[in-house]
């Protein structure tokens, strides 16, 4: 619907007829002994189902939308329009390039047209995406809309124009919470005639930054209420579990949810593809006993990348990491090279973190065909769109079938077949799905997770709400739970000042809150002889990172780190090709505060609470890039954090283990074994990856006095995925014991139970009791979803001790702090 964005990868100089994708597969199968295709979906093409205008579109309006090839809506578009024109909330779910935002531009341009004075807000969580949304808006050039952008990069001089004259401005979220709501005042005739607030890609408000989203909504709705107005909101998605129940979550409204995707679509033959083991001989081994691998999904791509680009196969490679981006592509251009020298230097890589000149120099390089591979990062989704590849390659489960469709629809040239492949990582959850493709090409059932019950993000938006107008008791209704308590708080931290009329904010300056911050400031990379920035990472991460002596790649060329300064925000790198890679390792305690919820199954106990875990990067390991091999482990200097957050947490009486012939010294490892299985299956239930996640496993917790496995919110006050892996439990903890189960590997590997970022080098750990451990949880477990508020307050033993103690990092507890996006 929105052509100005699209850039195509049109027919280009010396270009390949586009092979049938069938046949394309076949040949690339052909390369391997064992075939790695475990399943291959034919996605059929499928016709559109076109839908009358509305009656109440005006012809203007048609007549501009068929000047830009419109020339009907289909059904799903004029669903969701008929529901917000006739005054209901609806978010509109459906895939990729299916016309989204005809289903909010039809009643939102309709309503200016008939009225005047009506206004429309539209937030996109990328400044690309509201240019590009602008363009199409702009592009219908109606009379007397006046659409505008208005963001951090809009001149001071055209503020007041666009606030005073545009009926249709573009915004994000951040400019909303800094600029538009702290000045209600300056926009009250904006706001006074508000009639919609349309939410685009809404699926990536999720997690914490969602939770904060959430607030700055309630706070919009708040201010349109004091000037009389109740605007109608226009959610898009991507597919997902419960759109409607996500939607009503972030907006705090009823919300009605159009789902069916009626818009006709190119067939993409569609093949999950699985690295075969490696021969235990080859494996890199740094622990003999436990090795079985299998080839790593990085190079498994770079070959298959290779491979497209010398048939001429216009391709994209999407890798998780920017560290794996850069793998791939010069993993790639190497093969090439020594086929036919030259050839390597038809593929590049791109990522968020490269600086603008360069994304825009390998868009154009795509476009004209110099190049014919890309390695990128998912920095593509939200930026320029760039379809019509002949074939996708997935290096490994993008984290949500959102994302995993988005990537694979760069794929197809209108009306041509195309290959989309996703390769399996050696990891749980990729092999799940792998073995498992209803679940990728069936119903959805992950969902999109926040919580704004959230006390860090509650308490600051409330005070960022006092700021712009004082609170009262009804508003505290509007922020829902917990917003009580966390007035409480602010007024006895004296941030705010409880008067007959309300609460007031005390300070002269506005409070100081980041939606997107709690990562911290992003840390400058910079060449330090020659002062060059080489890129940004945020700083989550750059303990895991850009520690002093970690190995970081930029464009293909290997830096060393010479120095963190934290304080400063920058790390001071030097051109180096050492032959290893670095890989942090942090060491984690964890204390249970409170018991939020609760369910008792006899032996089994399953629990929802809020817990302190203070973590650390302690040291890194080198290790031989070729094979894998540890040279040494260096110790590291960088401070602990602390985290208080939410967990989900079971627990199992000794007996039953007995009972099911778990022996008391394969407990660890049984423990251990069940909690990197499940956080990496976690991601199946909620749009969080196992980054967001960690976790810690105890045959004896002094807190629980009972074997205990722990999986928390890698986010300060949770970010709603503990509380989702509380709420599907059953469903949950069966695919993690399904995954171990069948698994295809001796005594576990990464595709089952080791975890790449073990705090314990994945030790202990035991494959068969792991099974034994979840067949026991869900031999008692109820069969169905858990209801949030069962067995609330005080848990079954009752023996919380006042001064939680500290678990012993011994051999019996595990910990895997896996929350930093790392290198896969
Ligand atoms: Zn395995
Ligand atoms: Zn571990």
């Amino acid at each position: 619907m929105n052509p100005a964005a699209t850039v195509s990868a049109g027919p280009g100089p010396e270009r390949a007829p586009a092979a049938a994708p069938g046949d394309l597969l076949r040949r690339l199968r052909a390369r391997h002994g064992d075939d790695p295709v475990t399943h291959v979906e034919r996605v059929p093409a499928r016709p559109g189902e076109p839908a009358p205008w509305p009656q109440w579109a005006p012809e203007e309006l048609r007549a501009a939308l068929a000047r830009r090839g419109v020339v009907a809506p289909w059904r799903h578009q004029a669903q969701a329009a008929e529901l917000a024109y006739g005054g209901r909330h609806v978010v509109v779910a459906t895939g990729t390039a299916s016309g989204k935002s005809l289903a909010y531009q039809l009643p939102a341009l309709a309503t200016l047209l008939a009225d005047p004075r009506a206004t429309v807000l539209y937030l996109a969580p990328t400044k690309a995406l509201a240019a590009d949304q602008l363009r199409a808006v702009a592009g219908l050039e109606l009379d007397g809309v006046r659409p505008a952008t208005y963001d951090g990069d809009t001149p001071r001089a055209e503020r007041e124009w666009i606030r005073r004259h545009s009926r249709f401005v573009l915004t994000n979220p951040d400019m909303l919470h800094h600029g538009i709501l702290p000045g209600h005042a300056h926009w009250s005739g904006f706001l006074r005639r508000l009639a919609y607030v349309v939410i685009d890609e809404c699926h990536t408000y999720r997690g914490v930054f969602g939770s904060h989203v959430a607030h700055v909504l309630r706070r919009l709705r708040r201010q349109c209420a004091k000037y009389g107005r109740t605007p109608v909101f226009v959610l898009a998605s991507a597919t997902s579990g419960d759109p409607a129940a996500a939607a009503g979550r972030l907006t705090g409204l009823p919300v009605a949810a159009v789902t069916e995707d009626t818009s006709p679509r190119g067939g993409v033959t569609f093949a999950l593809w699985e690295p075969p083991l490696l021969p235990s001989s080859d494996a890199p081994s740094p622990d003999a006993d436990l090795l079985q691998v299998r080839r790593s999904a990085l190079r498994e791509t770079a070959d298959l990348l290779a491979d497209t680009v010398a048939e001429g196969v216009r391709t994209l490679a999407f890798v998780r990491s920017r560290k794996g981006a850069e793998v791939v592509a010069s993993n790639a251009r190497r093969a090439l090279d020594e086929a036919v020298p030259g050839l390597g230097d038809r593929v590049a890589a791109y990522r968020a973190g490269y600086l603008r000149e360069e994304r825009r120099e390998l868009e154009r390089a795509l476009l004209h065909g110099d190049l014919l591979g890309l390695a990128s990062t998912n920095a593509l989704e939200l930026g320029v769109d760039l379809v019509g590849l002949d074939a996708v390659l997935i290096c490994g489960w993008p984290g949500t079938r959102a994302s995993l469709w988005q990537q694979a629809g760069r794929a197809g040239r209108s009306g041509d077949e195309a290959l989309a492949v996703l390769v399996a990582r050696d990891d749980p959850l990729d092999t799940y799905l792998v073995h498992h493709p209803e679940a990728l090409f069936g119903r959805p059932v992950e969902a999109t997770v926040l919580d704004p019950a959230n006390p860090y993000v509650l308490a600051p938006q409330l005070a960022c709400a006092a700021a712009e107008a004082p609170l009262t008791p009804a508003d505290l209704e509007l922020f829902g739970d917990g917003a009580k308590e966390a007035v409480e708080e602010l007024v006895a931290a004296g941030a705010l000042r409880q008067r007959p009329t309300g609460w007031y904010w005390r300070h002269r300056e506005r409070p100081e809150v980041d939606l997107r911050g709690e990562g911290g400031a992003p840390v400058c990379v910079v060449e330090a002889s020659t002062g060059r920035l080489l890129g940004t990472v945020d700083g989550g991460s750059s303990h895991f990172l850009i520690h002093p002596g970690a190995v970081y790649l930029h464009q293909g060329v290997s830096y060393v780190v010479d120095s963190l300064d934290l304080d400063d925000g920058c790390a001071l790198v030097h051109a180096e090709e050492p032959d290893w890679s670095t890989h942090a390792r942090d060491v984690t305690s964890l204390s249970v505060v409170s018991v939020r919820s609760y369910a008792d199954a006899g032996p089994v106990g399953l629990f929802l609470g809020e817990v302190d875990v203070t973590s650390q990067v302690v040291s890194y390991q080198r290790r031989r890039i070729a094979s894998g091999e540890v040279i040494d482990t260096r110790p590291l200097d960088l401070p602990a954090r602390e985290l208080r957050t939410v967990a989900v947490w079971f627990t199992l009486s000794p007996q039953s283990l007995a009972a099911a012939g778990v022996e008391a010294a394969d407990i660890p490892g049984a423990l251990h074994a069940a909690e990197h299985a499940a956080i990496g299956l976690l991601p199946l239930m909620a749009t969080c990856d196992r980054w967001d996640i960690g976790g810690l496993s105890t045959a004896v917790h002094p807190d629980t006095e009972a074997p205990t496995v722990f999986v928390y919110d890698g986010h300060p006050g949770g970010a709603g995925f503990a509380e989702r892996a509380y709420g599907t439990a059953a469903a949950w903890l069966r695919a993690t014991r399904d995954a171990i189960a069948e698994c295809g590997c001796e005594a576990g590997c990464p595709s089952c139970v080791q975890s790449p970022k073990c705090g314990n080098g994945n030790n202990p750990l035991s494959k068969p009791d792991a099974v034994r451990v979840l067949d026991v949880v869900l031999a008692n477990l109820p069969a169905g979803d858990v209801p949030a508020g069962s067995g609330e307050g005080a848990p079954p033993a009752a023996d919380l001790p006042a001064a939680p103690l500290l678990p012993r990092q011994d051999d019996r507890t595990s910990t895997d702090a896996e929350v930093t996006p790392g290198a896969s």
